[in-house]
């Protein structure tokens, strides 16, 4: 059931749009990690609804609908399209567009990673964004850097080593590695330009709509390396060979960019260290050794 603080909320937001929908009915969706979410059917359509109560996360749904607004004006890949949010005393949420999810049709990965190589293409001058916002439950910093490098080290890899450290998930010895890796990462990374990113491309935070098109939704956008949502899809697998291939031929990525991955995929890794403890340590030492 929609708390009453956001449901009052989400009516005054339909009467400032000269809407006055009735709620048929409010169905849960599962699949989420962080909110709750709700499939909200009303006289006037369809909506999906993410909540959770505020003091959770603070800002998260703010910083998620100016993720949304600022992927979908790329006009590259669909979206849900972000309604309205409410950062309340009780509660906070995010009203959007409910998208109804199709099976994979013939041409589901060409589109996507066309469409996603298109998004890639959207540039600035700097690493980062202009505000913060949350990767999965955690804080993600988007301070904007000019070197990518030090932009991954201070924003990245620094921050989630730390929570790691002081909560004697990792030990000494891999902070040392890490600083040896840092010094190595000007030669490990490619010269990129700033390519507007996901930002945490797993398998679970895309779908097929109606249509059989590609839709990516609870992002963590900001400006960084394109192979970074690369490899954030192979975390957890789930992505046909097919999508790496119509990416490459729409978009080539940089000679050896496989070897790369694990490189970019130490942010993830460390973000699951601090959120679900040691059982990620191993894919942390297994880059971290060699130094
Ligand atoms: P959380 O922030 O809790 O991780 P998600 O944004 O990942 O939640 O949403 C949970 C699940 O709900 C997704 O995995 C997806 O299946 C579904 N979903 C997300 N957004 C929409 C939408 N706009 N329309 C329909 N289903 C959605």
């Amino acid at each position: 059931m929609i708390p009453e603080e956001l449901k009052q909320a989400i009516q005054s937001y339909w009467i400032a749009q000269g809407l006055s929908p009735e709620i048929l009915e409010e169905r849960s969706v599962s699949g989420g990690s962080i909110n709750s979410s709700l499939l909200v059917k009303t006289s006037d359509g369809s909506f999906f609804l993410k909540y959770n109560s505020a003091a959770k996360h603070p800002q998260m749904f703010a910083s998620e609908y100016a993720g949304l607004e600022l992927l979908a004006s790329s006009n590259s890949i669909r979206v849900p399209q972000p309604l309205f949010y409410h950062e309340g005393q009780q509660y906070s949420g995010l009203l959007m567009e409910f998208i109804e999810e199709n099976s994979f049709e013939e041409n589901f990965w060409r589109s996507f990673a066309f469409q996603l190589s298109q998004l890639h293409q959207n540039t600035r001058e700097s690493f980062g964004l202009g505000f913060d916002n949350y990767m999965g439950s955690l804080p993600q910093s988007n301070t904007p850097s000019s070197n990518f490098v030090d932009f991954f080290i201070k924003n990245r890899l620094l921050p989630q080593l730390k929570i790691a450290r002081d909560k004697y998930e990792i030990t000494s010895l891999h902070i040392k590695q890490s600083e040896r890796l840092f010094v190595e990462l000007h030669s490990i990374f490619p010269e990129e330009k700033p390519a507007l990113l996901h930002g945490d491309l797993w398998n679970g935070n895309f779908m097929s709509d109606e249509g059989g098109n590609p839709v990516i939704m609870d992002p963590a956008a900001y400006f960084g390396h394109r192979e970074i949502d690369v490899a954030m899809t192979t975390m957890f697998g789930g992505f046909s060979p097919l999508f790496y291939q119509y990416y490459h031929q729409h978009h080539p990525l940089e000679k050896d960019w496989q070897d790369r991955l694990k490189y970019y995929n130490l942010y993830p890794v460390l973000i699951h260290i601090n959120l679900f403890g040691a059982s990620y340590l191993g894919s942390l030492e297994a880059v971290l050794d060699r130094f």
